[in-house]
């Protein structure tokens, strides 16, 4: 199946204040942390965003898509600081509040 795997990820909103998928805590541990591209996500493609040359853009290597984000962040299994973030679902709320500011 084209989509299979996609409900393991959920937005996470990067550094850069742009948001990628990124796997869910419950998921994060099974493999190397990645992120892929919330644009063909949306279309049922997983698509691994690759690091580009100027490391605090990661782009999507799809043709047909090419989006590039500016995440100024490397993908990080939960846990870690970086992805404190996504690690604790009660989070959620700050998410949404920072959004906003
Ligand atoms: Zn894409």
């Amino acid at each position: 199946m084209i989509n299979e795997g996609l409900e393991r990820y959920d937005y996470y909103e990067t550094r850069g204040g742009v948001f990628v998928m990124a796997l869910k805590v419950k998921h994060s541990s099974q493999e190397p942390a990645h992120w892929l591209c919330p644009n063909c996500h949306e279309r049922g493609y997983m698509s691994q965003l690759t690091p580009s040359d100027t490391q605090a853009y990661y782009d999507c290597p799809r043709t047909d898509c090419q989006a590039s984000f500016k995440t100024n962040e490397e993908p990080a299994n939960s846990g870690g600081e970086k992805g404190a973030f996504i690690a604790d679902p009660h989070t959620e709320k700050d998410r949404a509040g920072r959004r906003r500011v």
